[in-house]
């Protein structure tokens, strides 16, 4: 479904992605771990699209995405094409982004209004279903300052997840929830998991990693260091430095 290859992305003269390769099979769920500054968060921006790169393809569901090659120059691609290609995948923040004057509801709502043009009854419908799904029924009237930090991000998952992306990316979404609503998110995203969506998750939750992942990737200084199945990554560090990390997050 998606292929990353060769990646490359700088902050000015910084390299923080230094040739990515990535793949992921549709319905599969890939986690990437690995220290604070490693490339993690800019390598979901870039799939999608909410940061411009150097160099590398990424293709999306057989679509190669954000640019176009012609006589062997980079273009990025116009803005109708990316806000399309954008909504290939939905992606979920650390820190919500929902809008404050807007209902539960009405987030959910924007994106198929006004990306998606449906009519508003069958908007209402489908993000209704989607609150629902994310145990939030009774709390579509709700605006976000009403809700829990859990409440708000399960919104922002069922206003990612209401679009029909291909693909979901999670990017550290409960780093910014106190303790006691960690859990709560992570249980709707394990249920999403398990309902067949395809998902690529950062995350500082390894016991979380290990247990919704097919797959758990190492990144370190804009690299990937390992790929593999959580009970070998978890269990048998092939590097010095994953060995390592996992021994500081522990
Ligand atoms: P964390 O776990 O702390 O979120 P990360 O692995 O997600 O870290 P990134 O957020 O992708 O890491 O950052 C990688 C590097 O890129 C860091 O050194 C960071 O300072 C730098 N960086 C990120 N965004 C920008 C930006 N907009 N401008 C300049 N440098 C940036």
């Amino acid at each position: 479904l998606l292929e990353i290859r060769g990646l490359r992305k700088q902050f000015g003269t910084v390299e923080v992605l230094k040739g990515v390769d990535l793949a992921l099979n549709k319905r599969e769920v890939v986690s990437i771990i690995g220290s604070s500054g490693s490339g993690k968060t800019t390598l979901l921006r870039c799939v999608n699209l909410l940061e411009e790169f150097q160099g590398g393809d990424i293709v999306l569901d057989g679509e190669t995405i954000g640019y176009r090659i012609s006589k062997g120059r980079r273009y990025r691609i116009r803005d109708r094409d990316l806000s399309r290609q954008r909504s290939m995948t939905g992606m979920v923040f650390q820190s919500f982004n929902l809008f404050p004057h807007l209902t539960a509801a009405g987030n959910v709502m924007l994106g198929l209004r006004k990306v998606r043009r449906l009519g508003r009854d069958e908007a209402r419908a489908i993000a209704e279903a989607w609150l629902g799904r994310v145990g939030l029924a009774q709390r579509g009237d709700h605006y976000p300052s009403q809700l829990s930090g859990g409440q708000q991000q399960r919104v922002a998952i069922a206003r990612a997840l209401a679009m029909d992306p291909k693909l979901v990316l999670l990017d550290e979404v409960t780093s910014a929830l106190d303790p006691e609503l960690v859990q709560e998110v992570l249980n709707t995203v394990k249920s999403i998991a398990d309902d067949g969506a395809t998902l690529l998750i950062v995350t500082h939750e390894m016991r979380f990693a290990r247990d919704v992942s097919n797959r758990v990737v190492f990144m370190e200084q804009g690299q990937i260091v390992e790929d593999g199945p959580p009970a070998e990554i978890f269990g048998n560090p092939r590097s010095q430095r994953l060995a390592e990390f996992l021994r500081n997050t522990r």
